[in-house]
């Protein structure tokens, strides 16, 4: 029988680069008798295959279904070429340059096959915390340029010992073109200093552990910044961290060798395991478990501990058989970006950290860990940051290049290309000097390794938000400010692909509205283009400004007075007693004459009043942690009933009114009703008052989806609730799971509504 010989041009794009594709493509040629050859180009991987028509066949099916556990293939497109006449051998050609739709590869956590090597005593790389492979190891945060070579990221100083060359050189090699490789003999090295920069002697390793055993303060250089550990047993240890740091109450992250050991403090379902095991180890919101052993200040008045599974060698070697459970929290003071550079951390972590435990591989790109807690069995980012950056968020089409800025809290970029969207890492809170210089160097590294030039840039409307500032003074390049609000719910429609017009319920902290006040519990009617906000909560006095958002009594204060008038300190609640009788005075005028008092209907200064009037704290340490702490109560309780809230037809549409549900408080309050069942109840009356506006909206304009976005969607409780009611009553929910549903994910929104305006 004659046989017939094929030839194909195979492009694959997607995550391709820097996860062994290319000898993956090697391997599977060899293996189907196909001779030509694969290359690294800007748009992803090229490659020539030719053979037996059979064999052609088996080695495609074979690059989709056997690719790589690190790559993603979003397009494969096949071309028949004529065959050559000598065939002969399957090579891995050099990198070609130039610009296109690159896409780069996450930081991976250590593979099987390492994780063995690395406990392996009879293995060359026996301890040695920078082991890696194909599979596995730094990626996003050492790569400096494009293509994904090793000239091109920090390890380029590593000049490969023969041993390692080989490895790199063995197509039948696991580290076969693995640029991070390394050995003892060639590699990175640990070292460990103490406060004053004299190096401990011993083993790094084994000291470090020993000084975390004594109850010290360990700074560790991990994949993207600086971590600060301490024994998370050690109640002494936690505390002397949180005085040093500077960090009242916010909780603090865990780290344990295992499930094992997260099992003895924490409980976890399905998906939390699969989140905690999976290669982006992710930092999991975990419920605790009642008599744990971690120190109650690693997370107080929390109902939960953050906890992730160790994502380098360098944490297994620390953990592995030392401790339950490390405190592992960003190596920074409060509100400022993480260390990531040596002499930055050892200059900022001064006074912190009693010893450093140090190695000599640049961190080029600074990159805190993701945080993610689950709902209904999907995640909810809080933080997308290691791990997930900067893999693509599909859009629903192509369209212009984006750069969108995001706002002032949690802020975050987003750049696209056709129908890509690439969210950049956690920058922080865009409140100082440091973080905005941090923004502009997130943009540009993003632009360098992405290879995108941007035609326009997209911003909050909020002139004095320094993303705002440093969208103004990019030159040459055409400025589209969009509504906060609106961005939140294009956001969630672009990840759930959605297009047409929705209802956004869009409910947060702080936006401003385009009328001038403080937006924040939102219900627009819109999609892309444009939107109308249909309705809102009624709008009340911000005592103060700013203040009353680190002081939830003011917001009480302002509750109580639209329920009560100039009443509400005849009122006999609890949290009024520290408020002096001069105090009361003016606050009082505040409210009456609007003094210094902007209106705000945000949803998350009704959360803060809440807390506030039954008793829960006056006053924040952190973003958000009246709500969490509410949140964290309600769980608690078991109401299933609702305070009355009402409807108003106001001129700006629908107000949603709770001066009911303040007076029916009041009255709880003074009768002695516990605070979780108050806090339930206050939750409940959130969610029906969503459902009840949407259930009108649908009546008048027949939408029938709704999009729920902004920050207080990262309530678990309040989410369900809402999921529930609209869905039993025949709506379409969608909700937010590849970017944060807080200002985190916003950028993402920014873009695809500034790169479909014409
Ligand atoms: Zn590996
Ligand atoms: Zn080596
Ligand atoms: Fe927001």
């Amino acid at each position: 029988m004659l046989k017939t010989t094929r030839r194909l041009k195979v492009s694959i794009e997607g995550i391709v680069q820097g996860v062994g594709f290319r000898p993956f493509i090697y391997r599977l040629a060899k293996a189907h008798s196909i001779c030509g050859w694969v290359r690294n180009t800007p748009a992803g991987v090229l490659l020539e295959a030719q053979g037996e028509a059979d064999d052609v066949s088996g080695f495609l099916a074979d690059i989709r279904s056997k690719a790589p556990p690190l790559a993603v293939l979003s397009a494969v497109r096949e071309e028949e070429l004529l065959p050559v006449e000598e065939g002969d051998g399957f090579e891995i050609l050099e990198s070609t340059g130039g610009s296109s739709s690159i896409q780069i590869a996450p930081d991976c956590d250590v593979c099987p096959d390492c994780l063995r090597e690395l406990f392996d005593p009879g293995d060359r790389r026996y301890l040695y915390p920078f082991i890696n492979c194909t599979n596995c190891g730094p990626r996003y945060t050492i790569i400096e340029g494009v293509p994904y070579d090793r000239p091109l990221t920090t390890m380029a100083e590593f000049p490969l010992c023969p041993e390692c060359r080989a490895e790199y050189e063995e197509p039948a090699n696991r580290r076969f073109h693995a640029q991070p490789v390394a050995c003892p003999v060639c590699g990175p090295r640990l070292r460990l200093v103490d406060g004053a920069g004299r190096e401990v002697p011993g083993d790094p390793l084994q000291a470090a552990v020993a000084m975390l055993k004594q109850g010290k303060i360990l700074a560790v250089k991990g994949l993207g910044g600086y971590h600060l550990a301490v024994d998370a047993c050690s109640a002494e240890a936690v505390m002397e961290l949180r005085l040093r740091k500077k960090r009242d109450e916010k909780p603090f992250a865990l780290m344990s060798p295992g499930l094992e050991e997260v099992d003895r403090y924490a409980v976890y379902d399905d998906t939390e395991q699969r989140l905690l095991e999976g290669p982006e180890h992710p930092i999991v919101l975990l419920r605790k478990r009642a008599g744990n052993p971690i120190a109650s200040m690693v997370a107080p008045l929390n109902g939960y501990f953050g906890v992730m599974l160790p994502y380098t060698p360098l944490h297994h070697l620390l953990l592995r058989g030392n401790f339950l459970a490390l405190v592992m929290t960003s190596g920074n003071l409060s509100d400022e970006p993480i260390a990531y550079l040596d002499e930055e951390a050892r200059e900022r972590l001064t006074g912190i950290a009693d010893f450093y435990l140090l190695h000599n591989r640049r961190i080029h790109v600074r990159t805190d860990d993701s945080v993610i807690r689950v709902f209904r069995g999907n995640p909810i980012f809080l933080r997308r940051s290691r791990g997930y950056v900067p893999r693509a968020v599909v859009l629903p089409a192509a369209q212009r290049s984006v750069l969108a800025v995001g706002a002032e809290l949690k802020g975050a970029v987003c750049l696209t290309r056709a129908d890509r969207a690439f969210m950049s890492q956690h920058i922080g809170d865009l409140q100082n000097d440091a973080v905005l210089k941090s923004l502009d160097e997130t943009v540009r590294h993003l632009q360098r390794v992405l290879q995108i030039k941007p035609d326009i840039v997209a911003h909050d409307l909020h002139p004095d938000y320094l993303s705002t500032v440093y969208a103004r003074e990019i030159p040459d390049l055409p400025r589209i400010g969009v509504q906060h609000h609106h961005a939140h719910m294009a956001s969630c429609m672009a990840e759930n692909g959605l297009e047409g017009d929705v209802i956004g319920v869009i409910f947060d902290g702080t936006g401003l509205g385009p009328d001038g006040t403080i937006w924040g519990g939102e219900f627009l009617l819109g999609g892309y283009a444009s939107f109308k906000r249909w309705g809102h909560f009624r709008q009340v006095p911000l005592p103060g400004g700013d203040a009353a958002v680190r002081e939830p009594f003011r917001m009480a204060l302002s509750y109580l007075y639209s329920a009560f008038g100039d009443a509400l300190f005849s009122l006999d609640l609890p949290f009024m007693e520290e408020i002096p009788a001069g105090d009361r005075k003016l606050f009082l005028s505040m409210l009456e004459r609007r003094i210094n008092s902007p209106l705000t209907s945000s949803c998350g200064r009704l959360f803060d009043a809440v807390a506030a009037i039954i008793g829960l704290r006056n006053r924040v340490t952190y973003e958000g942690q009246a709500a969490i702490e509410l949140e964290a109560l309600a769980e608690q309780g078991q109401a299933r009933d609702h305070y009355p809230f009402t409807l108003l037809e106001g001129e700006g549409g629908l107000l949603v009114d709770f001066a009911p549900m303040v007076r029916a408080l009041a009255n709880d309050v003074a009768i002695g009703v516990g605070g979780a069942e108050m806090a339930r109840m206050f939750h409940n009356t959130v969610a029906s008052a969503i459902a009840e506006v949407c259930g009108r909206i649908r009546t008048e304009t027949g939408a029938d989806r709704v999009a729920l976005s902004g920050g207080v969607f990262q309530n678990r409780l309040l989410s369900e609730g809402v999921y529930d009611l609209l869905e039993a009553s025949g709506f379409r929910v969608f909700v937010q799971r590849l970017v944060p549903p807080n200002d985190g994910g916003l950028a993402l929104g920014q873009a695809i509504i500034a790169g479909r305006r014409e």
